[in-house]
């Protein structure tokens, strides 16, 4: 049997990041990835919207933000190969979260937290919004909470292919197989059971299966409520141009954002059954939702949909937060689930928590506990309120 330092269990942006860090901190740790899909057709790192934001309610979201915008905003220095210039495309127009009379409230609350944790957040009444954004219909608005600096949107799959190409460079193995089974004994992983027949003996094991990541758990009894949660994207084409358009969410609850000479946006789904095929619900694009889009940017009523595809989200139905650390039980065993729609955006963060919880017993860079597995044993639920889609 061969054997590795450390086992990760996926190698989307999770796995990929995690080996980075652990191989750029502690050089010669032999880290193996092992992935199913190669090709990452079905990964949530292939088809995610790949936006950041700093507008989250909880402080842990809103600190790995403020190290994910600075790590893409840098991140020749750390992922730069060279034959592998990195090119993450980083564009910072800011989200625009916009809130009716009765949603305003909410919206101001919110707003103290963010600024307590130092975002760069501002609230706008209708009046500033029409200034700056003459294309939107804010009649029925009474309040807009835009980030000023360190929101956007980056090219995801880039940044998963940058740090799987710089873990690889640093010593980093893929192996293409499925883990089917996890061997132990006295609450310790000992080996990765592989669907090709043999196993990989490690010392430690990372579960970063994405949508999967229950199904690995389940393997030694361990419950995780992630579930495999689908999401459409509807790509659109607009007639006119959307000067300085942000990421907007609307109060009805759907999203847009520029992309290219696209827009893209998605909302709500209608099914919300686990693990539905990855093929876009096309009944999610009605003319209700065409009606509500267009009563907010009048010039989409005369919009195209070009083409739509669909992604899982890894959705947390605990609480809707990331789970990072080891098991309180199982104590060579990692986790790093369930970001629930936000985790292109932390995987640089998340990676280096985790990476330093495993070398060094905390995660000394970012402050991540309140993301440790104990909450979930303690049925002490983290919530997150701003949670789109
Ligand atoms: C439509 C959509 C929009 C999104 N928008 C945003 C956004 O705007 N901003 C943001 O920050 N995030 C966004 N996300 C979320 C983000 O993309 C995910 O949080 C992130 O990609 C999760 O990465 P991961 O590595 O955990 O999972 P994945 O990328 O799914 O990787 C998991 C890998 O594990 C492998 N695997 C699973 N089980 C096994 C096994 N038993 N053996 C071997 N390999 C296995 C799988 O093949 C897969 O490749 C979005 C996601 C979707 C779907």
């Amino acid at each position: 049997m061969s054997h590795a330092d450390v086992v990760i269990v996926g190698s989307g942006v999770m796995g990929a990041a995690t080996a980075y860090w652990l191989t750029r901190l502690q050089p010669g740790l032999r880290v193996t990835l092992v992935e199913s899909d190669t090709r990452y057709e079905k990964a949530s790192s292939s088809l995610s919207a790949s936006s950041i934001r700093q507008q989250f309610t909880c402080p842990v979201n809103i600190r790995l933000s403020q190290f994910g915008i600075t790590f893409l905003r840098e991140a020749e220095p750390y992922l730069g190969l060279p034959d592998h210039p990195v090119a993450l495309g980083l564009q910072e127009p800011g989200y625009l979260y916009l809130a009716q009379p009765e949603q305003a409230a909410e919206l101001q609350n919110a707003h103290h937290i963010q600024k307590q944790a130092g975002a760069d957040v501002a609230l706008l009444g209708p009046k500033a919004l029409r200034q700056r954004y003459p294309w939107l219909n804010v009649d029925d608005v009474a309040l807009g909470s835009l980030g000023l600096s360190g929101e956007g949107w980056f090219d995801g799959p880039a940044l998963h292919q940058a740090f799987l190409k710089k873990a690889m460079a640093q010593g980093v193995q893929r192996l293409h197989d499925r883990v089917v089974g996890l061997d132990h004994a006295n609450s310790q992983v000992s080996a990765v059971r592989l669907a090709s027949g043999g196993s990989l003996g490690c010392a430690q094991v990372v579960n970063a299966a994405g949508a999967w990541a229950g199904e690995v758990a389940a393997m030694v009894g361990v419950q995780l409520p992630i579930e495999a949660a689908r999401r459409t994207v509807f790509v659109l084409s607009c007639p006119e141009p959307l000067p300085h358009c942000p990421l907007l969410i609307d109060p009805s609850g759907w999203w847009l954002r520029p992309e290219g000479r696209f827009l893209i946006s998605g909302a709500e789904p209608l099914q919300t059954a686990p693990g539905l095929p990855l093929e876009p619900d096309w009944a999610e694009w009605s003319d209700a939702q065409w009606a509500s889009l267009a009563h907010r940017i009048p010039a989409l009523s005369a919009l195209r949909v070009e083409r739509a595809w669909a992604g899982y989200y890894e959705m947390n139905t605990f609480d809707h937060n990331a789970v990072i650390g080891p098991h309180p039980d199982w104590r060579n065993l990692y986790f790093i689930n369930g970001f629930s729609g936000h985790g292109m955006q932390h995987a640089p963060g998340a990676g280096l928590a985790l990476a330093e919880w495993m070398l060094h017993g905390e995660s000394k860079t970012i402050a991540v506990d309140d993301l440790g597995f104990e909450r979930l044993v303690q049925n002490r639920p983290l919530r997150e309120l701003q949670v789109i889609g």
